[in-house]
């Protein structure tokens, strides 16, 4: 008989299983609140919210969303940059028993609209300076924060991020924040641990983005899981630099710090020099972050290792942590990184790193009540330690599968030992303690600084550019994001555009990180037997024109 991964390795002396809360997340909020009303909760540049004030306002901008008709199981958006308003909203819909779709600020309005369509979504809260957007998008029904409103330039003494003070002139039957938040609270709706709780897209390994179903049980697995990894408690001030639509931003530096009481300093856009003031100024203690933020930080000049003196845990992931990069920032500050590795269907990590051992550059072993296995690529076979496969996840934190996509969600699981394993599209090997170390994706993506990059989705964008006949899109690696995009173009009979127009073009189509910075034009594009465009082959040979040996 086969003997658990999750049992069988390091470190043997910690239990390897959490008994999770059976509760919504409106509930933990609810708990924290009673427990600690005065405590600040949440902080933006300056301004403040407590505990008691983020539950009253989480309630009454419910009742303002229950008016509109929306309950239970009815999906809501999050369009907007990390704020507190984002963290009302969520808290609102929840307590309604209602979905949260979160969607990264940076898409274009037919973007958007795709989710809105997808999702079945008509109800969102939005930031102001997206909600022409919103409303072009189709959106019905627009709550638009002001997120920037109350925010405190004296107290923060920091920059402010710009562009995001705005206030639209409203549509009738849209209201601001600040209306909604008149409304009375709404009673709390019967929420069990098993409903959806938060949809957020992926395109997982193939394909256009899909919303990975999650219940308040997969989410709560890890705010637990990460929560006792770390050790999060009331005293914790986590720096919330990655955005919350995101699995990472909002299960590491958001929803386990509301659990444990700990107080979230939000970033609204990233900034080196704006992090390490917070840092100093605040004494942040815990800080997940990508790896990138790490390099970034690490450069500035005005770096100074005793900055980050107060800080006493860095956990990350969205990409490796490259080896030297971990080395010098241990060997500069004395903090050990703590990789993690996970996806947006395992709604943020399925392993991590144990913060008295770490590995550099390295996934980390399984978390709680996790088994993940190696799998042979063409036998299915589990394969022993040393020897490279795809990496399988059973857990408590895996999604319930992909919203309204049953063929997609059957191929992403395979069965063994009885128990749905979730195919993660990533390559790596397990070593004889039981860590796991990413080698390759079998999946297409490009992974920007942490942003994953979908080259289907561009592809199909370019090709509605009337000069295009054909594009595959390619990862390379890049020094400071880790990989950056190319787009091998093949043009129309009779058809010219230079990268520059076809760059601007693709600005006004796609979010900006989507937006292929390299561009090469080519004859014809190789394809395989079965037709397809050979990309990993033009992906290895692009890469080793790169680093000729
Ligand atoms: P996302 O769904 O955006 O969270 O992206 C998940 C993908 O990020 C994984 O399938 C991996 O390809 C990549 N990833 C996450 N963590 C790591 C890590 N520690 N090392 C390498 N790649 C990672």
């Amino acid at each position: 008989m086969t003997q658990s991964t999750a049992t069988r390795y390091w470190p043997p002396h910690k239990p390897r299983t959490l008994t999770l809360p059976q509760t919504g997340l409106m509930h933990s909020l609810r708990v924290t609140a009673d427990r600690y009303p005065y405590k600040t909760a949440l902080w933006h540049y300056g301004r403040s919210l407590n505990y008691r004030e983020l539950r009253e306002q989480a309630e009454r901008l419910a009742g303002h969303l229950a008016a509109q008709g929306v309950g239970k199981g009815d999906r809501i958006a999050l369009w907007m940059q990390n704020s507190p308003a984002w963290v009302v909203g969520a808290f609102a819909a929840w307590h309604l028993g209602a979905v949260v779709v979160p969607l990264a600020p940076m898409l274009q309005a037919r973007e958007f609209a795709f989710f809105l369509q997808d999702a079945g979504i008509r109800v969102g809260i939005v930031g102001a300076e997206l909600y022409e957007k919103a409303k072009q998008a189709g959106l019905g029904h627009v709550v638009s924060a002001n997120i920037m409103l109350g925010t405190d330039r004296e107290a923060a003494r920091i920059p402010l991020p710009e562009g995001l003070d705005v206030n639209p002139t409203l549509q009738p039957g849209d209201v601001t924040l600040e209306e909604a938040l008149q409304h009375a609270p709404a009673p709390a709706a019967d929420v069990s641990s098993d409903d959806l709780c938060v949809m957020p897209y992926t395109s997982g390994t193939t394909g256009l983005p899909k919303g990975c179903m999650h219940t308040h049980s997969s989410v709560q697995a890890n705010v637990f899981g990460a929560g006792v990894w770390v050790e999060g408690n009331v005293e914790d001030r986590s720096l919330a630099a990655l955005p919350f639509f995101h699995v990472t931003g909002f299960v590491n530096s958001l929803l386990s710090m509301i659990t444990a009481g700990g107080t979230v300093y939000i970033m609204s856009r990233w900034d080196r020099d704006v992090a390490r003031q917070l840092i100093r100024d605040h004494a942040i203690t815990l800080w997940t972050n990508t790896p990138t933020m790490i390099v970034d930080l690490m450069a500035s000049p005005s770096f100074d290792p005793a900055d980050l003196r107060s800080i006493r845990n860095i956990t990350g992931g969205g990409a490796s942590l490259p080896e030297a990069i971990g080395q010098r920032l241990l060997d500069l500050t004395g903090i050990k990184y703590v990789e993690g590795y996970g996806l947006t269907e395992t709604m943020a990590q399925s392993h991590t790193n144990p913060k008295d051992r770490q590995k550099l550059q390295c996934m980390g072993i399984p978390l709680f009540n996790v088994d993940a296995r190696i799998l042979d690529l063409d036998s299915g076979a589990e394969l022993p330690p040393g020897q490279v496969g795809e990496v399988v996840i059973h857990g408590p934190q895996v999604m319930q599968g992909y919203w309204n996509r049953p063929d997609d969600t059957a191929q992403a699981f395979t069965t063994i030992d009885g128990k749905a394993f979730f195919r993660t599209g990533d390559l790596g090997y397990m070593d004889e303690e039981g860590y796991f170390f990413f080698t390759d994706r079998l999946k297409r993506m490009v992974n920007i600084s942490g942003m994953k990059v979908w080259p289907a989705e561009v592809e199909n964008k370019l090709h509605d550019h009337p000069a295009v006949q054909e594009a595959c899109v390619i990862a390379l690696p890049d020094e400071r994001s880790g990989e950056r995009a190319r787009a091998l173009i093949v043009l129309r009979a009779g058809h010219q555009v230079t990268a520059e127009e076809l760059q601007d073009w693709a600005r006004e189509q796609m979010a900006s990180y989507k937006v292929p910075r390299d561009y090469q034009f080519v004859d014809s594009l190789p394809r395989s037997p079965t037709g397809k465009v050979a990309w990993r082959q033009l992906q290895e040979q692009a890469r080793a024109a790169l680093n000729p040996s």
